[in-house]
């Protein structure tokens, strides 16, 4: 039978037991502990070897991407390229999932250790990169393209006849059963 006062007891000596040791409480943010190798921290974009191919924007599940594409002769080749004149991360959407990352076809867009982003406007988490600013608030989605009016209508011809073609048979079929009845 548990004795009156013996939880209290051991409780106290608990916190006697640990009242003498060091201090393992570390000063945040005067004292930062050494973050894993593989850390996730905010993304950064190096302007300068990206392709704006837009594969970051398309993949990301958020949509905190936004690119503005143009076509520009950067490197004197005389072929203009294309290039990203705007180029804004949203960090209030950001999920951290690295898929951006991946996708990257150059290895242009990756995590930093940074991690304390902070505001009072949501819209001050949003990182702008390129030389010209993008609106964060619009959906970075590009717009589906639309097939052209002849191959639409040549799309449905095709299905129209893919479904008359099996509708034929089995009237064919039941006449010819028919015939075989009447004989
Ligand atoms: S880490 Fe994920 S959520 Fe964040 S920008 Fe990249 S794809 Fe989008
Ligand atoms: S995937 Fe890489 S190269 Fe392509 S637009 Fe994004 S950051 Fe630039």
């Amino acid at each position: 039978m548990p004795q009156l006062g013996q939880g209290i007891l051991k409780g106290m000596s608990i916190t006697l037991r640990n009242l003498f040791k060091n201090k393992i409480t570390r000063q945040y943010p005067e004292y930062k502990r050494d973050l894993p190798d593989r850390t996730r921290g905010m993304l950064t974009v190096d302007m300068d070897r990206c392709i704006a191919c837009l594969q970051c924007m398309r993949v990301c599940p958020d949509h905190c991407i936004s690119i503005e594409q143009t076509k520009r002769d950067a490197d004197g080749s005389g072929k203009p390229k294309p290039y990203a004149v705007g180029f804004v991360i949203d960090d209030s959407r950001c999920m951290y999932c690295s898929l951006c990352v991946e996708v990257c076809p150059v290895n242009c867009i990756y995590h930093t250790e940074e991690f304390e982003a902070q505001a009072y406007n949501r819209l001050e988490l949003a990182r702008q990169f390129g030389e010209r600013p993008v609106d964060p608030t619009i959906d970075p989605r590009p717009p589906v393209k639309k097939k052209p009016k002849k191959a639409a209508a040549k799309g449905k011809a095709d299905e129209k006849a893919d479904g008359d073609a099996p509708k034929k048979a089995p009237a064919k079929a039941a006449g010819k059963s028919s015939e075989g009845d009447a004989a």
